[in-house]
């Protein structure tokens, strides 16, 4: 099942009372439709009976996360490309929730910076608050689906900052979608990112070092995982620099595919 967040693009005035202006909405998308649901996602939800062309609405990012944990170097080839040794556990690091685009949004390069990079990454949502599970816990209970993210990076600031808070944090450096996919496969899955239509990363998910059931209980015994929350398993090596002009797509059969051109920001 799809699930999304959105904002209708044409509203007619049939579809929604006068005094209900359509905000931002959640939906599930069957086929070329999506059909408004209204409740907690995490919790009880209905099926409404309003419903609206995919093509009509703007898609949002699916979530609204209290925080974004990343991992760093989870594919072996991607650390080996930077030179630096596989991690002895996992390495992770915050990306703040301000930094959230909506797919199709421009990424927007800040001027200063030399080289900004994609990452393709598989993103876990996670469902049910969770604290201090055990290593081998059963995971499945807190996972509510799985979506694209773009992990934009800004190279020159990684490497002189030391830690990667600047780089990994300026708006416009996450985006993440199209939409939330319940019951994807991991252990069956692939991950590709295309620039301007070129295949430029490609792993089978089983690549990841640390599985999504090693992250999600070392994570929460870091810090407690919300409702909402993303977790992004790390970026497959061929990571590479984005222009202005450029368009990035993070593909991963069975979600979707999370397309966003890019612009250098304005003065
Ligand atoms: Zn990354």
């Amino acid at each position: 099942m799809k699930l999304c967040r959105f904002q209708p693009q044409v509203v007619p005035s049939e579809k929604v009372g006068a005094a209900s202006h359509p905000g931002v909405l959640q939906g599930v998308i069957s086929g070329e439709t999506v059909r408004e649901v209204t409740g907690d996602l995490w919790g009880k939800w209905e099926v409404t009976s309003r419903s609206w062309p995919l093509a009509e609405v703007k898609l949002l990012p699916p979530v609204v996360p209290s925080k974004i944990v990343c991992l760093g170097r989870n594919y072996k080839e991607h650390a080996a490309e930077f030179n630096n040794p596989v991690p002895a556990q996992p390495l992770i690091f915050l990306k703040p929730p301000s930094s959230l685009l909506a797919p199709e949004d421009p990424i927007l390069r800040p001027r200063e910076v030399e080289r900004v990079d994609y990452e393709g990454e598989l993103a876990v949502i996670i469902s049910r608050e969770c604290s201090q599970l055990p290593d081998g816990a059963d995971v499945k209970p807190y996972i509510g689906g799985y979506t694209c993210l773009n992990d934009i990076s800004a190279r020159d600031y990684q490497q002189l900052d030391k830690q990667w808070t600047r780089a990994k944090g300026f708006d416009t450096f996450c985006p993440l979608g199209p939409v939330l996919e319940t019951e994807f496969d991991v252990a069956h899955g692939a991950i590709e990112t295309l620039l301007n239509g070129v295949r430029k990363q490609y792993a089978p998910l089983t690549d990841m070092l640390f599985s999504i059931d090693v992250i999600i209980p070392w994570v929460s015994r870091v810090m407690t995982l919300l409702p909402g929350d993303v977790i992004a398993t790390g970026t497959p090596s061929n990571v590479g620099p984005v222009k202005a002009g450029d368009v990035v797509e993070v593909v991963i059969p069975g979600i979707g595919s999370l397309r966003n051109p890019v612009l250098d920001r304005s003065a």
